[in-house]
């Protein structure tokens, strides 16, 4: 049998850990991404560095591969289609147009039965004076943000004076709840009725970015069952062919509510690599690969931190216990806010 080639749109850490999970499966990637210095450069067999809309040098990628999937949701989704038509492209393109603006990705969620925060879209200043029943909120944008990027926390009309909001943009305005905790579900799936479902995850946000995740989440019986349910159910809802992560957000009367879907693996999975058996990386890999299924379990607790900016070069020259696992995305420049690596700890 000839080698698969696995072709990855995006070159970040999570494409880096995609084909670490591949080379591992005997499955050739081949990165595509913008960036010359792209981390995941030092992890696949093979890349081509080209703008997400340059048609040659996605032509020069779609030929280098038999299918292909993607480590972050913004890619254009005509791009996306376009690739799609020639060769397979999983999870499917209509996926991620879906997912890729908050306000048609809550009202998916919604049409689910499935309850999110309170929201409505703003297109206007005048159609945020006809909310302030959602006041205190955040403004986000509809499309193109992460790690809290595009995003304005209004507390009162005031506030608006504060901030020079461009209405060229389209946004959700959603209701601010008291937040007890965040969770995440990851879930691969790989066909009807076939998952392999990772127990939630326990996450902490500093400045909106991911900085702890644990496996086990402090949480109750219900809210472990009910996330689980929601999660599998948005990956059937969606015919997801993958691994697909769920955020959640918990308030202080122990409501559940979705925050938002990531159509690929997620940071606060990267704990699988050392918790269990197969991680969300090598399951994703197996799902778009049609590779067998086999059963997922839970090896050990663990827990991870993001090393975001300088926390890296501390870590760099630290020798570990034999139950951390340091991982180096290996990128070329630190910058604040920027996720640079990340350490888990798994209880032996
Ligand atoms: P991003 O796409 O940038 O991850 P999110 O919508 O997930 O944006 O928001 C980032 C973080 O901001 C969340 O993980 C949460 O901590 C906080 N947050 C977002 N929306 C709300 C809300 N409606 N109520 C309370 N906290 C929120
Ligand atoms: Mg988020």
């Amino acid at each position: 049998m000839t080698q698969t080639s696995l072709g990855i749109i995006g070159g970040g850490q999570l494409g880096s850990m995609l084909a670490t999970a591949a080379k591992k499966m005997n499955i050739k990637t081949v990165i595509f991404c913008d960036d010359y210095n792209a981390p995941a450069k030092n992890f696949s067999d093979d890349f081509v560095i080209g703008n997400y809309n340059d048609k040659k040098k996605i032509n020069e990628f779609i030929y280098k591969v038999d299918l292909i999937t993607f480590e972050f949701e913004n890619i254009p989704y005509d791009t996306l289609n376009k690739i799609n038509e020639i060769k397979k492209v999983l999870p499917s393109p209509n996926i991620n147009k879906i997912i890729q603006n908050r306000l048609s990705e809550k009202d998916f969620i919604n049409r689910c039965n499935i309850s999110t925060t309170l929201y409505a879209y703003i297109k206007s200043e005048k159609d945020l004076n006809s909310n302030s029943n959602l006041l205190p909120g955040i403004l986000k944008t509809c499309t193109l943000g992460y790690d809290g990027k595009g995003q304005y926390k209004i507390d009162s009309l005031e506030d608006l004076k504060n901030f020079n909001i461009d209405f060229k943009k389209e946004y959700i305005l959603e209701k601010v709840i008291n937040l007890k905790k965040e969770i995440s579900v990851i879930v691969t799936r790989f066909g009807h009725q076939n998952y392999e479902i990772y127990e939630p995850i326990e996450n902490i946000h500093e400045d909106q970015i991911l900085k702890h995740s644990k496996i086990p989440a402090n949480i109750n019986k219900d809210i472990y069952n009910k996330s689980i349910t929601w999660a599998t159910l948005i990956a059937d809802e969606l015919d997801y062919i993958g691994t697909l992560c769920v955020e959640f957000f918990i308030d202080k009367n122990e409501n559940l509510f979705v925050n938002e879907i990531a159509p690929r693996v997620h940071n606060s999975g990267h704990l699988t690599i050392n918790s269990h058996n197969i991680s969300q990386f090598e399951n994703h890999i197996r799902a778009v690969c049609g590779q067998k299924q086999i059963e997922t379990k839970k090896l050990y607790n663990a827990k991870m931190i993001n090393l975001i900016g300088d926390d890296i070069s501390f870590y760099r020259n630290k020798t570990f216990k034999e139950n951390e696992f340091f991982y180096d995305y290996l990128k070329k420049e630190i910058k604040q806010k920027r996720k640079m690596g990340h350490l888990t700890t798994i209880e032996i």
